[in-house]
C-alpha cells in the first residue's frame, strides 16, 4: 500500500491521529504551517474531490465542521483556513483527497486563500455569462 494517507488511515504508518469513524480520518500535518494544522483524509483512496461519492463528501465535510471548533480550541486561534489542493495544478502533492484545517491568529501574517492565486485575469461581463452558463449546464 503506498500511499501514506492510506497507511495512516488503515493504522500502517505512525500519525497523531485526532479523529476517525468509518469513512474519514484526521489527523496532524507533520510539517504543519500553524499549531494544530490538521489533515481530514477520507479512508478510502481517491485521488480528486470529484472522484468522492456524494454521501463520502458529506461524510468528508461533516467531520470538517465538526472537527473545525475543537482544532481552533486546542490551540487557543482565532480562526481557520480550510482547503483543499485538489490537482498537481492547485499544488495537490499527496494524490490522495485532504482538506487542510489551518488555525489561524489575529496578526500571524498569513493571507487569504486569494493570496494563493496570481495575477487576477480580466473577465467582462460577457465573459462571466459565458462561464456561468457552462458550469450550470455542465452541474
Ligand atoms: P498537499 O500539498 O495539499 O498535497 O498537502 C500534503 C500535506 O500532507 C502537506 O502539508 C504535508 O506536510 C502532509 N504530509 C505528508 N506526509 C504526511 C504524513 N506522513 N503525515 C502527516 N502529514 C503528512
Ligand atoms: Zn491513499
Amino acid at each position: 500500500m503506498p500511499c501514506v494517507f492510506c497507511r495512516i488511515a488503515a493504522d500502517e504508518a505512525p500519525s497523531r491521529t485526532v479523529y476517525r469513524d468509518g469513512s474519514v480520518v484526521a489527523f496532524l500535518d507533520a510539517n504543519p504551517l500553524a499549531p494544530g494544522h490538521t489533515l481530514v483524509v477520507p479512508v478510502d483512496h481517491h485521488e480528486r474531490l470529484e472522484a468522492l461519492s456524494a454521501e463520502l463528501a458529506a461524510d468528508l465535510f461533516g467531520a470538517v465542521h465538526r472537527l473545525v471548533a475543537p482544532v481552533q480550541a486546542a490551540v487557543e486561534a482565532d480562526g481557520c483556513t480550510v482547503a483543499v489542493n485538489d490537482g498537481p495544478a492547485a499544488g495537490q502533492e499527496v494524490p490522495h483527497v485532504h482538506c487542510h484545517l489551518v488555525p489561524r491568529f489575529a496578526g500571524d501574517g498569513g493571507g487569504p486563500i486569494h493570496a494563493a492565486m496570481g495575477p487576477r485575469p480580466h473577465l467582462d461581463g460577457a465573459a462571466l455569462d459565458e462561464i456561468a452558463a457552462a458550469i450550470a449546464a455542465a452541474v
